[in-house]
């Protein structure tokens, strides 16, 4: 994922309007010296009150002319609903969740929020709507609470307060001797790869975004720390569009719909259930690389739904 989004993923994986400040968006491109290719069109127009319907129709994509990457792929999301991605390595999975972010045009087909073709939005308007949680959780030399007000400056520290109890953070940050006030970061206090995940949740929760795409972390955690997460990811996902890319047994047994993702295209849909019971791809994956994550799970004393 990293390759993918880059420096752009770690910016929205803050929270931050990353395409708030045009200044910003050009500066970033001005330092990779590209020109940025994403810019709002003469007549773009905002979302006001979007539902989140997201819907990606016959997309095909390449990073260059030469590989395609996405070919005829269409999916849905209806609002409040949760889809899965799930699919072999390299599939094209995580270029489907940056195709939804804008990162990229299709070259072909259009991908769609409420109706509307992304290419017609502003792209402020897309980046209040759309809220990234990737693996990685950057935490700047600063204090908790500037941390967590990176997602929403005007933020009070009540509002701080909820989002941080929303992702079970709070407790941890009130034991601490100097609470919100704590630094982190490179130089600061140190949190755990669970406490960094919980934070990038509560700031995901203050920027209240309406789809939230997700690239869950593959990475094992202890077995409280795993629990806290999901929790906060599922106070986090409720009653919002997501799309996550999946690795966990939960999120895929929980999910609205799962595509499976293979070769740039959907080559199944369905429950987890159903899918099961279609004896495909998804069956294989689900056996093969799933079984592996019920293991680790039973050497660590849990139940199979991590
Ligand atoms: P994984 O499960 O391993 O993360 P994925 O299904 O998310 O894989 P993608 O990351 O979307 O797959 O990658 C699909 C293909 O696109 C891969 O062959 C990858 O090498 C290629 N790719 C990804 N990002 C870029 C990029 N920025 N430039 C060129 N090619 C890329």
């Amino acid at each position: 994922l990293t390759r993918l989004f880059g420096p752009i993923a770690s910016l929205a994986n803050l929270g931050v309007n990353v395409y708030g400040s045009v200044a910003l968006f050009g500066r970033l491109f001005e330092y990779f010296d590209e020109q940025p290719e994403i810019a709002d069109k003469p007549n773009a127009v905002q979302l006001e009150q979007p539902i989140g319907h997201v819907e990606l129709t016959d997309v095909s994509f390449s990073y260059d002319q030469n590989r395609p990457i996405l070919s005829h792929l269409s999916l849905v999301a209806e609002p409040g609903e949760m889809i899965a991605l799930v699919g072999p390595s390299g599939a094209g999975k995580t270029t489907v969740s940056s195709l939804v972010a804008r990162l990229y045009d299709p070259q072909t087909g259009a991908v769609r929020i409420d109706g509307v073709d992304l290419r017609d939005l502003t792209l402020l308007s897309l980046a209040k709507t759309i809220g990234v949680v990737t693996q990685e959780t950057y935490l700047f030399h600063a204090t908790l609470a500037e941390n967590l007000r990176f997602a929403k400056p005007d933020a009070t520290d009540e509002e701080l307060v909820r989002a941080a109890q929303a992702a079970a953070i709070h407790e941890m940050i009130a034991d601490l001797p100097d609470g919100y006030d704590t630094l982190v970061g490179e130089r600061g206090h140190k949190l755990s790869g669970g406490e960094k995940q919980r934070i990038a949740i509560a700031r995901m929760i203050l920027k209240d975004p309406r789809i939230v795409l997700l690239d869950e972390a593959t990475s094992a955690l202890d077995s409280a720390s795993e629990r806290a997460v999901q929790d906060a990811l599922a106070v986090l996902l409720k009653g919002r569009t997501s799309i996550v890319i999946a690795h966990r047994l939960s999120t895929i047994v929980d999910a609205d719909r799962i595509y499976v993702i293979a070769r740039g295209t959907v080559v199944e849909e369905g429950t987890h259930e159903a899918l099961l019971r279609k004896e495909g791809l998804y069956a294989n994956l689900y056996r093969e690389q799933f079984e592996r994550a019920v293991l680790d799970a039973s050497d660590r004393d849990l139940p199979a739904s991590v």
